[in-house]
């Protein structure tokens, strides 16, 4: 068969299914005379596939359809033409079904899809109908709880619509377990004025990817994933220098759970899904996956920019939840000594029960302590995660000269960065938020089993018990470290 120079042709189909089923229609004239497909046709110059296919649904049968979720596109060769047949599944908002063009119609059940005989193009989407049907359940639901910024000091549970996908970028994702994060508390409080009152809160979560736009290539439908806390464009030049945390798009940057709804719900949607979905490996759980698109993608990021070395003695200021994630990435680069400075006694026995080999010492005796333990005067790296009133101080005093300072700490106040005290000691400091756009490694360093950071979940709830989970976490009840709230 000669391919080359044969007319291609672009054209859309609906899979349109109902509490009925799903509709196949048969064609009455023409080549495929009496053959069934998707309803659909042609691509006209100027469309959007989306737009086409709602133009033909409403052409063919009189039906306004909304998309839920792009399926496939399937490149098939018919002996003079190929067609590139893009295939989505859809819903009926309106109209009453009127066949204008095809000779008649049937329901199927998702058991039945092979019962008719398909136009040869048609028949090739039928797996990924089947795998879609399979796992979608939000098409089948209205509305959801969804824990909302309601003002400033009022989160509540209120049930809200679905999401839909908006953007071809788009993925929804079942989200099957979630956390909540300092983060979501400044939102409570007011201190994160960009945070739009009557969003979904939540952007540490893990999910089922249940639908999905046109351009979203790397997950499908059935996928688990961890969703990460920055949106990124992956095109724009800070994107592309891999500062993802500055990308210029307008979901750029930490939108999920404050300024667009996030993941404290059944269902969200992701924008630019291909970057900030990661496919979770078979052998890693939900809750070994929890954190990684947050505060595990954090410690990793100040891990990589610290440049530690094996001779180093490096300080963590901070055992918090980002502090202790913060470790496990820095045991990775296997510096000769860590010592994390901590005043909880409950996180230091936390710290000294998981990891034994790690010193830990207070505030108090901080710097002492690093003088004595360190070969020139201070610590080779420091990062700091704590945020207290004191702790940017001491960072930099138990620092030895020319050291890295990484600050990770998110500070209510501003600091004071004396540098008539310092100078001479020739420091580099970083600052900054993560850029999380290493979750496929961090990803495959959990399934290898070189990071754990399960033993941080200490309270587990369900997500109608939301209010609780929030007042254990925010008063530091029961010895709480992270809570694994699960929307199942
Ligand atoms: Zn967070
Ligand atoms: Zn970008």
């Amino acid at each position: 068969m000669k391919t080359d120079n044969i007319k291609s042709i672009a054209v859309v189909a609906a899979v349109i299914v109902t509490s009925e089923g799903i509709l196949a229609t048969q064609r009455g004239s023409g080549d495929f005379k009496d053959k069934w497909e998707f309803p659909g046709g042609k691509i006209e110059a100027g469309e959007t596939p989306e737009q086409a296919l709602m133009r033909e649904i409403r052409e063919e049968l009189d039906l306004e359809i909304r998309i839920d979720s792009f399926l496939d596109t399937v490149d098939y060769t018919y002996p003079d033409f190929n067609i590139k047949l893009h295939v989505y599944v859809c819903s009926v908002i309106s109209g009453i079904l009127n066949l204008k063009e095809h000779k008649s119609l049937k329901w199927l059940k998702s058991d039945g899809l092979y019962s008719v005989e398909w136009l040869p193009a048609d028949k090739v989407i039928l797996p990924a109908l089947e795998n879609y049907l399979e796992n979608v359940t939000v098409d089948k639901k209205d509305d959801m709880p969804a824990y909302t910024y309601l003002q400033e000091g009022h989160f509540a549970l209120l049930r809200k619509p679905v999401p839909h996908i908006v953007n071809p970028k788009d993925a929804i994702v079942r989200v099957t377990l979630s956390s909540i994060c300092t983060s979501d508390l400044h939102i409570k409080h007011g201190s994160v004025p960009r945070a739009v009152p009557g969003i979904t809160v939540g952007h540490e979560m893990v999910g089922v990817v249940e639908q999905v736009g046109r351009e979203v290539a790397n997950v499908k439908p059935g996928d688990r994933v961890t969703v990460n806390v920055e949106t990124y464009c992956g095109e724009c030049f800070f994107c592309k220098n891999g500062y993802v945390n500055n990308c210029e798009d307008q979901d750029g940057g930490w939108a999920l759970g404050c300024r667009i709804d996030g993941g404290q719900a059944c269902y969200v949607r992701v924008p630019h899904a291909d970057m900030g979905l990661n496919r979770i490996p078979d052998n890693v759980t939900d809750e070994q996956a929890l954190f990684v698109g947050d505060i595990l993608a954090t410690g990793y990021w100040a891990a990589r920019i610290s440049e530690i070395k094996e001779e180093d003695t490096v300080l963590i200021i901070g055992a918090g939840p980002t502090g202790v994630c913060t470790l496990l990435c820095v045991k990775l680069k296997n510096p000769r000594k860590i010592i994390v400075c901590e005043k909880s006694e409950e996180r230091i026995a936390f710290i000294k029960r998981h990891y034994p080999d790690v010193m830990v010492v207070k505030p108090e005796n901080c710097k002492d302590f690093v003088m004595q333990e360190s070969a020139h005067g201070g610590a080779d790296v420091v990062l700091e995660v704590a945020g207290a009133d004191d702790t940017f101080r001491l960072a930099w005093e138990c620092a030895r000269p020319n050291a890295v300072v990484t600050v990770v700490a998110l500070y209510d106040k501003p600091q004071v960065l004396p540098l008539p005290d310092m100078y001479g000691k020739n420091l580099t400091f970083k600052t900054g938020g993560v850029d999380g756009c290493d979750c496929e490694e961090i990803l495959r360093l959990i399934s290898e089993g070189k990071i754990d950071t399960t033993p941080l979940i200490t309270h587990r709830f369900a997500l109608d018990e939301i209010e609780e989970a929030y007042r254990v976490f925010e008063n530091r009840l029961d010895g709480v470290i992270k809570v694994a709230v699960n929307e199942n």
